[in-house]
């Protein structure tokens, strides 16, 4: 059993993935999640294990709290209790004005981004808070710039749900901070993954370039180095922080 075990939630693409492979390449032992994408998860994981290191993907969706409760469980048994969570899982929903939004639409939209967010940290304060027997531990959420900018004719649902997981970061991280456990987020501006050809705009990055002041859009690793810093006893003494990854946008 390793030391330090870490739970991505939406592990198999994108900043999860690029948290997994980075974690793993620190000592973790990653357990990570995926909805439909099997394949790249299990990807990941062949990746992890070829370099020397411990991991597992499982199909667990994040919004529900069975498959939630059975993933952290998987990670009890086969790679140890669990130190780190990163609550990563999330979609944008379709491209929508307010009045057109598909209530069911909305419905998954808060059920994944938000609902997932408060299942997992559920699972992980079980495990981690020192007042229930655990070692303590360290929390990121994934958040977004747009629960700022607000999405406006794009996707005020997906910024509405950021802007929640932003006040549960904050509420949770001083509910949490006498118990062992940081709390914080990271609020990712425009990243190159494949959440915008999801959402049906593949073109996304290279449209809104001209708004960021970096002049471009940032990877998946450079917020994945901003997290694993986030859960690294070098950030000792932060919590309930929200750190803007946007490029000055
Ligand atoms: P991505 O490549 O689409 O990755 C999303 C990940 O979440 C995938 O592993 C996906 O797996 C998983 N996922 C989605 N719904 C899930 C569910 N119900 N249960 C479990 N896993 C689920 O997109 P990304 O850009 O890396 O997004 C990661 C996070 O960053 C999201 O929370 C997103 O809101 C946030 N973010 C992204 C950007 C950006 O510009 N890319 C900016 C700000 C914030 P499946 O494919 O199997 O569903």
């Amino acid at each position: 059993m390793a030391d330090k075990v870490l739970v991505v939630t939406g592990g198999s693409t994108g900043i999860g993935a690029a948290v997994a492979r980075m974690a793993a390449a620190q000592g973790y032992a990653v357990g990570l999640s995926y909805r439909s994408s099997e394949e790249p998860a299990r990807q990941v994981v062949e990746e992890i294990r070829r370099a020397g290191g411990r991991a597992l993907a499982m199909k667990a969706d994040s919004a529900s709290p069975a498959e939630t409760a059975a993933f952290f469980a998987a990670v009890d048994r086969e790679l140890g209790r669990v130190t780190a969570l990163v609550n990563n899982a999330g979609i944008t929903g379709p491209i929508s004005r307010i009045e057109a939004l598909d209530p069911a639409a909305l419905d998954q939209v808060l059920a994944i981004n938000v609902k997932g967010c408060f299942l997992a940290l559920r699972e992980a304060i079980l495990r981690m808070a020192t007042d229930l027997g655990g070692t303590g531990g360290a929390v990121v959420n994934v958040s977004s710039r747009a629960s700022e900018i607000g999405g406006a004719n794009e996707w005020v649902h997906y910024a509405a749900s950021k802007g929640a997981v932003d006040t549960l970061t904050v509420g949770a991280s001083r509910e949490l901070a006498p118990r062992g456990i940081r709390v914080n987020a990271v609020n990712p501006g425009l990243i190159d993954t494949e959440i915008h050809a999801k959402a049906g705009v593949p073109d996304r990055a290279e449209r809104f370039r001209p708004m960021i002041p970096m002049g471009r859009a940032g990877s998946a690793e450079e917020v994945a180095d901003v997290i694993l810093w986030l859960l690294s006893d070098q950030s000792s003494y932060v919590t309930g922080a929200l750190v803007p990854i946007g490029g000055g946008r």
